[in-house]
């Protein structure tokens, strides 16, 4: 018996690379076109096949992707966005980032997403769109708000940074009508290295999310090279996806399939494992449907802490997915009480999840889980 993990264990997450993706950085780079170019819109238009839609723009980040998709959805200061204090602080910071205010709202224990049912309760006068976060890659359907939302012309932008690969019904997340914005950052279901995407909803939304990402201008890299002038429309940032990060997005997405098999069959090993174990218990990933970037539990009992010590101690990379954001400093103005948030931020637990692992080291880990539970007794 090995009293230590296997170093693959020790990493909370880590990414997963094929082997082409050297290879395919080498020759982005001697192309010479480092800011925007046919590598990037090659990336486009296959992420855009693969999720089974017109178009995507893709950013720097996935940050980028939620702050360009709350401005193209015409979030500004003024205005009120409901998202999950129950999420990573790049949301928050997103719409912060608009002008406009987080009003932070409740989410479901048994899944870490926010319900129709709690979207309603917190619409003001204010509210111009509504975040919600697909905690673990969950799709959340707010099918049943969305006329009163329609009705109050408050925008659904979705935070789907975890969610690429996931189903919505018979579709692919991001292709269920909403502006959705994606992640390829290094931990991610896809990676570029960094990078992200928006799903915009017209060619018109399209085209301020490339504007927005592209400092305003608004010709395509193509003709500004040929012309003797361009134009600058409005505002805009420069957070395009570099042909460095899409080369390696080709990659990844070449080899999705195996992404999808791998990560649906170490979170079945966790659930397995962890199946008949007191203490703890899941959070509902909906697996069916979900591609999974992580593995989640809730440890009971106000043991958390100790067991997360624990199992750091013995060389398991747990982590704690997420503190929740309505108690940072940054965001205190913005607080109101959120009881089932708070005690889920204190109970919150992920396992090493990643597609290095197997299910062999998904039941040493949870046996390591086990240990842990005992030895901090009740
Ligand atoms: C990763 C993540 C982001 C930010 O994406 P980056 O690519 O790291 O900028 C935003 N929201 C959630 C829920 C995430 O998991």
């Amino acid at each position: 018996m090995s009293l230590t993990a296997s170093s693959d264990l020790a990493r909370n997450a880590r990414p997963y690379l094929y082997g082409g993706e050297e290879s395919a950085i080498a020759s982005a780079l001697g192309a010479g076109q480092y800011n925007h170019g046919p590598v990037t819109e090659l990336f486009e238009q296959r992420v855009a096949a693969f999720l089974g839609v017109p178009d995507v723009v893709a950013v720097a980040s996935g940050t980028a992707a939620l702050h360009v998709g709350l401005l193209a959805a015409g979030v500004g200061p003024g205005h009120e966005v409901l998202v999950p204090s129950f999420t990573f602080c790049a949301t928050v910071q997103a719409i912060v980032a608009t002008g406009a205010r987080p009003r932070f709202i409740e989410v479901n224990p048994g899944t870490g997403c926010v319900e129709p049912a709690e979207v309603l309760a917190a619409l003001t006068p204010h509210t111009r769109a509504v975040m919600p976060v697909l905690y673990g890659g969950r799709a959340v359907d707010l099918a049943p708000a969305r006329p009163v939302l329609d009705e109050h012309g408050v925008t659904v932008v979705e935070d789907a940074a975890q969610a690429f690969g996931s189903w919505q019904g018979a579709r692919r997340v991001g292709a269920t009508g909403m502006v959705t914005c994606f992640s390829f950052g290094p931990i991610k279901n896809l990676t570029c290295g960094l990078g992200g995407a928006i799903v915009p909803r017209t060619p018109l939304e399209a085209d301020i999310c490339r504007r927005l990402r592209g400092l305003g201008i608004v010709e395509s890299a193509a003709h500004r090279a040929e012309a003797t002038t361009y134009t600058v429309d409005g505002f805009g940032m420069r957070v395009q996806m570099s042909p460095l990060n899409a080369a390696v997005g080709l990659v990844q997405l070449e080899h999705f399939a195996e992404a999808e098999t791998r990560r649906r069959a170490l979170w079945r090993a966790y659930a397995a494992a962890l199946d008949g174990v007191d203490g703890v218990a899941l959070v509902d990933a909906d697996v069916e449907r979900t591609m999974p970037p992580m593995f989640a539990v809730s440890v009971l009992n106000g043991r958390r802490d100790r067991v997360f010590r624990m199992l750091r101690d013995r060389g398991i990379g747990v982590g704690v997915h997420y503190p929740p954001n309505h108690t940072q400093p940054a965001f205190a103005k913005w607080h109101r009480p959120l009881p089932v948030t708070e005690q889920l931020g204190q109970q919150i637990m992920t396992l090493p999840f990643h597609q290095h692992l197997t299910k062999v080291d998904a039941e040493h880990a949870v046996g390591e889980l086990r240990r842990a539970l005992v030895g901090v007794g009740r």
